[in-house]
């Protein structure tokens, strides 16, 4: 398979790239997943595509201007198709596209339309409850971001744990989520946010059987680490997004004047100290530093046992002359991203359908032929029996570590 056929190096292009749609499926009947929601403007659509690989590509106007890529539906089949620049058609394949949840459509009991309190992202339901990105307030946002700035405007006060609650089990009744993925925010506060997100997570814990995740960004003291595992976090990220500390500084000022790469760094080692193999993770977008710097990034992140997810910028005019990705480029960065996790021997079964970036185990295909065997074990985790095993395993070794974090960290006050 070329490299620019595979799923993988299509969710990095299409995530860029955008699609545009056809008017065959804008006349079709069933609404595809947005990304933003029933009554909003659709801004990405979420599609399964070969060997189940996810992915959010983006289908407004604006961003979609000289993509590829158009996606039509012929009879019951979605197809993806590709052509070059002189129309001749390089791509072919069908591929699932996500219903819209049927929970977009309501409103909670305080009458919220649901689509507001959260949504879902691959297998995740991705919930904000504070609804603001503080680098976005303080007018630092990531140059290459197309959240920040708009969720602010959505929504001015915290959703009620009560809310929350309703709309997870809505989307949980029908299916549409397995997992929670709670989003902070927060970044000047001592603890990172997490005390106030912990009503919200020991909430989702008592009344569901699901693992919950946390993205976060890092907290002053080290103590509020162990505290977010001792409250029933199951995986926790501190996004980095630039391991070059320049690149890091020109495009995501916030993280780099309000925290600093340093701190990211440590507190990701002291998460992986904590938390079970394979459940902190952090984001490093392709693209944006030379290709050898996200190399090392990978490379210093796995040593640490951090998962590292490569991620696609959406916005190329915002972030300068660089406009697209070069597949030559990419993919040893992702054979990287596959090996360097392999050979620390982190778990790569957590790290698993996300609509926006790839995890190390998408990008096996980078890896050749002797990335066969591990995947075909590492298939195991995706089932359901395996998610309840893990489930289990996870609560009993939290079980274990409480007594002793919760104890050291009452008794320090913090
Ligand atoms: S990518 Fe940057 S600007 Fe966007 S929401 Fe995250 S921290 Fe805020």
């Amino acid at each position: 398979m070329r490299p620019a056929t595979h799923p993988a190096y299509l969710k990095l292009e299409l995530a860029e790239r955008g699609l545009v749609l056809d008017p065959s499926v804008r006349i079709h009947s069933a609404p595809f997943r947005s990304s933003t929601g029933a009554d909003a403007v659709a801004r990405s659509l979420d599609l399964v595509l070969p060997q189940g690989v996810w992915v959010s590509a983006p289908v407004e106007e604006r961003a979609t201007a000289g993509s590829p890529f158009r996606l039509l539906v012929d009879g019951d089949r979605v197809v993806l198709v590709r052509r070059d620049p002189d129309g001749v058609e390089t791509l072919r394949v069908e591929v699932r596209a996500v219903p819209q949840p049927r929970f977009y459509e309501r409103h909670t009991t305080r009458g919220t339309p649901m689509w507001r309190v959260a949504a879902v992202h691959g297998s995740h339901l991705l919930i904000n409850p504070a609804g603001a990105c503080g680098f976005s307030l303080r007018g630092t946002p990531c140059r290459f971001c197309v959240e920040g700035a708009p969720a602010t405007a959505e929504r001015d006060a915290a959703a009620p744990v009560e809310e929350v609650l309703e709309v997870v089990r809505a989307a949980f009744d029908e299916g549409a989520a397995e997992f929670v993925y709670f989003n902070s925010g927060f970044f000047d506060a001592e603890d990172g946010g997490m005390g106030f997100l912990a009503p919200y997570v020991e909430a989702v814990r008592r009344h569901f059987d699901t693992l919950i995740a946390t993205q976060v960004h890092p907290p002053r003291d080290n103590r509020w680490i162990d505290r977010t595992y001792a409250m029933g976090v199951d995986a926790l990220s501190y996004n980095l997004e630039m391991f070059d500390e320049d690149a890091l500084k020109r495009h995501c000022v916030g993280r780099a004047r309000y925290i600093g790469r340093e701190r990211y760094l440590e507190a990701l080692a002291r998460a992986a100290e904590v938390f079970p193999s394979g459940t902190v993770w952090t984001d490093l977008v392709v693209g944006l530093e030379p290709p050898q710097s996200t190399m090392r990034g990978i490379d210093a992140l796995a040593a640490m046992a951090v998962v590292p997810v490569v991620s696609v910028f959406r916005t190329p005019e915002a972030v300068g002359p660089r406009a697209s990705l070069d597949g030559a480029e990419v993919a040893p960065v992702l054979a990287r991203l596959y090996r360097a996790v392999k050979e620390r021997r982190i778990n790569m079964g957590w790290m698993r359908d996300l609509s926006l970036g790839i995890t190390p185990l998408e990008a096996r295909h980078f890896a050749g032929d002797g990335a066969r065997l591990a995947v075909a074990v590492q298939r195991l985790t995706r089932f359901r029996l395996g998610a309840l095993a893990a489930r289990s395993l996870a609560r009993f070794r939290r079980r274990l570590r409480v007594r002793t974090v919760g104890e050291s960290f009452d008794a320090s006050h913090v």
